[in-house]
């Protein structure tokens, strides 16, 4: 009889290591029992602020909105050992939750935010103007041409700007910027950095955990490609996550067989 694997076994995220030249891989654990647990929470309180006591709810952080256009988000948890050996659970929700990157009791962006907004305060305007000057002037005309690529080329210096700011760790000690770390071949696709797998490795490799597990789900509204399906589990992605998971994961396997 063929045995069906446990997910126990099941991989969960991991990416090709450029430095090893081998890939890093970890499996689910027991996370999927913790993130059941998390589900039943969602189901019952419609919120997301798990730390906040009854009456004291956070208005921005239901679960409403991601039922709605905005559609559903993947949330994760990352079982880990501490130092002192006792178990610690990780969660983490992918991107930003209403427009908020930090909230009590979900992992950090890996990125400091304030550094983030500065950025954003100072381009943001210049991007806007633009717009409404591209939208006054006669299209395809030479000044038009002209503000476009001013345009493109603020966006760019955004995203580089942006890029910068993550330094990713991994479990040998090391820290390399984003744009160093990425293994993948042609650009970084937005987003990299902000799933639920990095961040929940970032924050481990920060506060010296190891992790023993990670599992991650889908929760709301179907997303526009049909590919995630509320409630429905799926490991770390391929073309934002892969990339990166490799140096992220590096040393991790060394420690697991040390801790046995
Ligand atoms: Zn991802
Ligand atoms: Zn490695």
């Amino acid at each position: 009889m063929q045995q069906k694997k446990t997910s126990q076994e099941e991989r969960s995220a991991g990416g090709f290591c450029l430095d090893c030249g081998v890939e890093h891989a970890l499996n689910e654990g027991d996370a999927r029992l913790h993130c059941r647990a998390l589900m039943q929470f969602l189901e019952e309180e419609e919120r997301i602020d798990i730390l906040a006591a009854k009456g004291k709810e956070d208005p921005q952080l239901t679960t409403a909105g991601l039922f709605s256009q905005s559609r559903g988000k993947m949330f994760g948890i990352m079982v880990c050992r501490a130092a002192d050996g006792s178990e610690r659970l990780l969660r983490a929700f992918s991107g930003q939750y209403n427009g908020i990157w930090e909230i009590d009791g979900w992992a950090p962006p890996i990125f400091d935010t304030g550094t983030f907004n500065r950025i954003y305060a100072d381009i943001e305007p210049q991007v806007k103007q633009l717009g409404q000057e591209i939208d006054f002037t006669v299209h395809h005309s030479a000044q038009w041409r002209d503000l476009t690529e001013q345009r493109r080329q603020l966006s760019r210096q955004w995203m580089r700007g942006i890029h910068a700011l993550y330094t990713l760790r991994n479990f040998r000690g090391q820290k390399r910027l984003l744009a160093d770390a990425f293994a993948g071949s042609g650009g970084i696709p937005t987003g990299t950095g902000d799933c639920c797998a990095p961040k929940l490795f970032n924050q481990a490799a920060c506060e010296n955990l190891t992790p023993l597990g990670l599992a991650e789900f889908y929760w709301g509204r179907e997303n526009v490609s049909l590919t995630r399906h509320h409630g429905h589990f799926y490991p770390s992605c391929a073309g934002k996550c892969a990339p990166i998971l490799g140096f992220m994961l590096c040393g991790l396997d060394k420690l697991l067989l040390r801790q046995g």
